[in-house]
């Protein structure tokens, strides 16, 4: 089954064309700058999001410069470096000027509260992992300690052999996406934490939601739109993520293209399924 959305012109040619990337950061917002140019319809997003990144780059930067000096413990059980702190009276000026209403209007209220509720909303986001984030100055918050959590889990030494459960092995969060890499003729699928950045190997035919492993159970769709997305949908959990297939498009940048592919959320959503968990954006 297809399902049918509004064509645009979707051109992934030239790949020839990619710049040199630098940083996962560099390439997610060439990425992003290629999709808004493609699809309108998220290019306010798109815009946004921007901006979100380049921010979370100059803090990654940041905290690996306080790293380098010692100033940064390892696997804190709250956040606790001042970058964070630091950073956020910038990060929600930026999110008032720049970002969609509902999380201007937040980031006004919370530039204008004591920075303790800062500190304290900062550890509750880090510290709930099972309820997925709702509220406005969750996905904020959320946004400026993804970095940290990077950071933090890029240098914990994981590993993931045999490990084969749905929530993230480092923060015990649910996948915000899946991916599927080339392997062999075929592919493998991974799934990715949206806040720590984890990819591990999953099952093809299991729920990530559930652990369904019915096949009739778990309808897959696509879209003429967006070619290398998948929406993975279970009909006993009735939850859903997307999938961005690098087989099919090796341009792809999974963050980027997970947020730039709005329309299969609202259809997926309109058909009954609720995402796993939502992106940083919040959707
Ligand atoms: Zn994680
Ligand atoms: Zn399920």
């Amino acid at each position: 089954m297809r399902i049918q959305l509004r064509t645009v012109a979707c051109d992934e040619s030239k790949p020839h064309n990619r710049p040199m990337a630098k940083s996962p950061w560099q390439q997610r917002i060439w990425r992003a700058e290629q999709l808004a140019a493609q699809h309108p319809f998220a290019a306010e997003i798109l815009g946004f999001y921007i901006h979100v990144a380049r921010f979370q780059q100059d803090l990654h930067q940041q905290l690996g410069r306080a790293s380098a000096k010692g100033g940064l413990g390892s696997l804190p059980s709250v956040p606790d470096a001042p970058e964070l702190l630091a950073s956020l009276p910038a990060f929600l000026s930026l999110v008032e000027e720049k970002g969609p209403a509902r999380f201007a209007q937040v980031a006004r209220d919370l530039r204008n509260s004591p920075p303790v509720s800062w500190s304290e909303l900062l550890s509750r986001c880090w510290s709930t992992t099972g309820e997925p984030p709702d509220a406005p100055q969750e996905f904020l918050a959320l946004v400026v300690l993804q970095p940290y959590a990077e950071f933090v889990r890029s240098r914990a030494g994981l590993q993931l052999d045999g490990y084969t459960y749905a929530i993230c092995p480092f923060c015990n969060r649910k996948a915000a996406l899946g991916v599927l890499r080339p392997q062999g003729d075929g592919a493998r699928r991974n799934l990715v934490c949206g806040f720590c950045l984890c990819e591990w190997e999953f099952r093809r035919i299991v729920c990530a939601g559930c652990g369904q492993e019915d096949q009739a159970k778990l309808p897959v769709y696509t879209a003429e739109q967006f070619p290398h997305m998948r929406v993975e949908c279970c009909d006993v959990c009735h939850t859903y993520i997307k999938s961005v297939d690098l087989a099919k498009n090796g341009l792809a940048d999974p963050l980027v293209d997970e947020l730039a592919s709005v329309p299969l959320d609202l259809w997926a959503q309109e058909h009954g399924y609720a995402k796993l968990r939502p992106n940083l954006l919040g959707m």
